[in-house]
């Protein structure tokens, strides 16, 4: 069927918007769906690692970073007690400190200029089919009017978001929450380092902070378990496992911000990507794909993906061959999963060292002694680094250097050791089992 459009976008999230910025003004005919296109307050997507700043940079779309009082990032440090350390992120390279809500509007502008885009305010029912049980659109309720329409093209990008509506007839995942994030703003705070994302970690889970503009810092704090917090027990929390180790310079900015009490509560998803390959549809962005946004993975992830799903469309001489978009479709899925799975990997398995007293001490003194090590585990955070062998490699490295630790301390400390390698192992086993298969940590090794 001929339809006057080559791609149906659900959603002009982070990852709607952004590959309809992309391929538009490659002359792809776009009809682009969402039931809200104002700015929203969101605390999520607010930190850009250097590599989704890479990613940006080379579709050509680094200029929508500009003019809202975005924030270069130069590195992390971490803090432990009154010990501090920073790590510069490697060759330069740079992440961003921004307004989502803002950067999300940036985007969306730029998609919305070109003429081969339709903006659609609705919000998206149900996913069409032929007889064959292939994908031919999509049916939406018209904001405006109410009405049920539909738009039919040969390809449907659902790129829903983390609640996404479409998930079940396209993948098998199984999403779960490992936490959540209290999000607040701090105005007018002096972070102990400028210009850096900051993980504190002397309370029994971490905390994060980075700035967002040049007056404000973003804390993140992270409130374990799969239960949303209770409004006391937050609070609690904070007393206990917040409040006591904010550093002086930012007491003041954050005792405010705590009086104000305009906090937000997100969860925090891990699911693997387990698509269900069908003719006519494709996801995108967390609708796929989720990991913990310890690391602020999620939009390397997101920015990656557009990379590698446009490099495939785009090598289509046009979109009326469904069995040549069905094979680009499962190209996209066999190159994203390579792509992701560090960034996968590394995001659980640090929200997990971070949550255990013992690794947690580890991978402080780890990172300590710097050198190639610690450049190495910054570039895989950094999402530079998406060499599988590398991340195996360093979470290894980084246990038995925490259980030879122990021992070197005292050889009573012997059952500490051995519980800190049975612990990493617990750790990432299911990880590795969801995301990397042996030959592709072997093939990084000699690709090193
Ligand atoms: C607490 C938290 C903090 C995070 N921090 C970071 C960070 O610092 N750095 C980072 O890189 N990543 C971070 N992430 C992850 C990152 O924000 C996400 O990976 C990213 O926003 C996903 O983009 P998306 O387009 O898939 O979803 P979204 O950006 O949520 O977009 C989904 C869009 O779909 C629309 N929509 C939904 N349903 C329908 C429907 N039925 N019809 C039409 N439209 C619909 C919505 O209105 C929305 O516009 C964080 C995540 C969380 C939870």
């Amino acid at each position: 069927m001929k339809s006057e459009f080559d791609i149906c976008i659900i959603g002009a999230g982070m990852a709607g918007a952004t590959i309809a910025a992309y391929l538009a003004p490659k002359g792809v005919k776009i009809a682009l769906i969402d039931h809200c296109y104002k700015e929203k307050k969101r605390i999520v997507g607010e930190l850009l690692q250097p590599g989704a700043v890479l990613s940006l940079d080379q579709m050509g779309l680094g200029n929508l970073l500009e003019g809202f009082d975005a924030q270069p990032v130069d590195g992390y440090s971490l803090l432990q007690g009154d010990e501090k350390i920073t790590i510069p992120y490697p060759d330069h390279y740079k992440g961003m400190g921004l307004h989502n809500g803002r950067f999300l509007q940036k985007i969306r502008a730029s998609a919305l200029q070109n003429e081969s885009v339709k903006q659609i305010h609705g919000k998206a029912l149900q996913l069409l089919e032929n007889e064959r049980h292939e994908i031919i659109g999509v049916s939406y309720r018209e904001s405006l009017t109410s009405e049920i329409k539909s738009i039919y093209a040969p390809l449907t990008i659902t790129s829903d978001g983390f609640f996404s509506n479409f998930r079940d007839e396209l993948s098998n995942n199984k999403k779960s929450v490992t936490s959540y994030f209290i999000g607040l703003i701090l105005n007018d705070c002096d972070m102990p380092f400028p210009k850096h994302g900051h993980v504190f970690l002397s309370g029994p889970t971490p905390f994060i902070c980075y700035p967002i503009s040049k007056h404000e810092v973003r804390l993140l704090i992270d409130f374990p378990g799969d239960q949303l917090p209770r409004k006391l027990l937050l609070q609690a929390h904070l007393d206990a496992n917040v409040t006591p180790y904010i550093p002086e310079s930012m007491l003041a900015s954050y005792e405010k911000a705590m009086q104000e009490g305009g906090f937000k509560v997100m969860p925090n998803h891990y699911m693997a990507a387990k698509p269900i390959i069908r003719k006519g549809a494709v996801m995108l962005g967390d609708a796929l794909n989720m990991r913990h946004p310890l690391t602020g993975g999620g939009l390397t992830a997101v920015f990656s993906d557009i990379q590698i799903l446009s490099a495939h469309l785009l090598a289509m001489p046009d979109f009326y061959n469904t069995d040549l978009i069905h094979d680009k479709i499962e190209a996209y899925y066999r190159d994203r999963q390579h792509a992701n799975a560090n960034l996968n990997v590394l995001a659980n398995a640090l929200y997990g060292v971070m949550s255990n007293d013992l690794l947690k001490t580890a991978v402080f003194k780890y990172l300590q002694c710097g050198g190639t090590d610690a450049q190495e585990s910054i570039a895989i955070l950094a999402g530079l680094n998406r060499n599988h062998y590398s991340l195996i490699k360093q979470f290894i490295c980084l246990a038995v250097f925490g259980a030879f630790d122990l021992v070197r301390q005292s050889i009573r400390n012997l059952p500490k050791a051995a519980k800190i390698l049975w612990d990493a192992f617990l750790i990432i086993k299911p990880l590795a089992k969801n995301e990397l298969s042996f030959s592709a940590v072997l093939s990084g090794y000699f690709k090193k």
